[in-house]
């Protein structure tokens, strides 16, 4: 893994909102996941297709999460930059491109640096590009701070030799086909980083400033002991509710708008006392820890299946259950492209169990009408 800056771009989401997160968060163990690791292995293969695309020296990475799958997702992000390259080329006989690039930051945030995946300048606009391989959440270019900070580093690197007007922020996130591009004039952006980033990222740097609590508190490494989560999550809890003794409708919507924020609370609180306990670090009053249940499994397959048909009395086709592997990874095997040729037709999507969710979702409200004819 490589150096990490306490006021990294991608958590500044987090610490512009609740600056004193930063300091809070250092208390923790960084719990990189595997999530993680495939990213940087995605990363590691784009960015070696992009040098090879630039004619720059480069050498294949290989890495375990190597597979069709990859392989494509990485093509159409490389396919992606590839078109904005050749139209800078374009508009400009002498664009500038780099590859993974160190982008300094830190003349608005205290030791503040990132890398941009691409960062294209041509003709007054400077691209940054962010490839995310993620597929959890989809992520929008739309005044997102850690593009916004990758920019202001680009910047740095150009802004005395370009004459740079507008810059134009795109994330590229392939596996959920989102491409999100914010584009912003340059004033913009240089109003912003001295009346918005400098002052809080001064404040985050000293662990001052307010703990605000929000949506931000999903990643942050002191999300289950925050003491203002606490409180706001269990003020949340305070229903002040009058007779008669049955809740009205308005009052089980109210229940309904904090259930999912107490969950995730709950949830995160359980899930850090659980790991604390197990390891040993903790023993919290009132609870211990048990071994859970598990199921019977055979020692070594092979040997069974010898054994029984030793035996005599049964044939593999008894004792085999053979099964398709499941579509997510045909999809892996095949890669997008191959499965589409061969399976698109194969593939149905029966309707989904009906589920209760917030007006704001994206999908489409289900009609209860309709299903009945259908
Ligand atoms: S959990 Fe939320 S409120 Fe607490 S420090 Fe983290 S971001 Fe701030």
């Amino acid at each position: 893994m490589g150096e990490h800056a306490l006021l990294s771009a991608s958590s500044s989401h987090r610490w512009l909102n609740c600056p004193p997160s930063a300091r809070l968060e250092e208390g923790f163990a960084d719990s990189a996941n595997d999530y993680a690791a495939e990213g940087t292995a995605a990363h590691a293969l784009a960015e070696h297709k992009l040098r090879e695309f630039l004619k720059l020296s480069s050498k294949r990475p290989v890495s375990r999460y190597d597979s069709q799958e990859l392989e494509d997702y990485t093509d159409a992000y490389v396919a992606y930059a590839c078109e904005l390259i050749s139209e800078a080329y374009l508009r400009s006989n002498d664009p500038i491109t780099l590859v993974e690039q160190r982008l300094d930051f830190s003349h608005y945030v205290p030791e503040g640096f990132g890398t941009g995946d691409l960062v294209i300048v041509a003709d007054g606009i400077l691209d940054v590009v962010d490839l995310k391989y993620g597929k959890g959440i989809m992520v929008s270019a739309e005044h997102n701070p850690q593009m916004m900070l990758y920019a202001l580093g680009a910047l740095a690197l150009f802004d005395n030799l370009y004459d740079i007007q507008k810059v134009r922020m795109t994330i590229c996130q392939p596996r959920l086909d989102n491409i999100s591009i914010f584009e912003l004039p340059l004033d913009k952006l240089l109003i912003w980083a001295e009346t918005e980033l400098k002052p809080k990222a001064l404040l985050a740097m000293k662990g001052e400033g307010e703990f605000v609590c929000g949506e931000h508190c999903r990643f942050c490494r002191a999300r289950a002991t925050c003491r203002t989560r606490a409180e706001r999550n269990l003020e949340l809890a305070k229903l002040d509710f009058k007779p008669p003794a049955l809740l009205t409708d308005d009052e089980i919507a109210e229940v309904l708008s904090r259930a999912e924020d107490l969950a995730r609370w709950s949830a995160d609180v359980w899930e850090y006392a659980q790991s604390e306990a197990i390891s040993g670090r903790k023993k919290w009053p009132g609870y211990k820890v048990v071994e859970g249940r598990s199921n019977r499994k055979y020692s070594d397959e092979a040997v069974v299946a010898e054994t029984l048909l030793a035996a005599g009395q049964y044939s593999e086709n008894t004792i085999y259950n053979r099964k398709l592997i499941g579509i997510t990874d045909m999809e892996k095997l095949l890669g997008k492209k191959q499965f589409n040729e061969l399976l698109d037709s194969f593939i149905v999507k029966p309707p989904g169990k009906q589920t209760l969710v917030v007006a704001s979702d994206k999908r489409q409200e289900w009609n209860s009408a309709v299903a009945d004819f259908t």
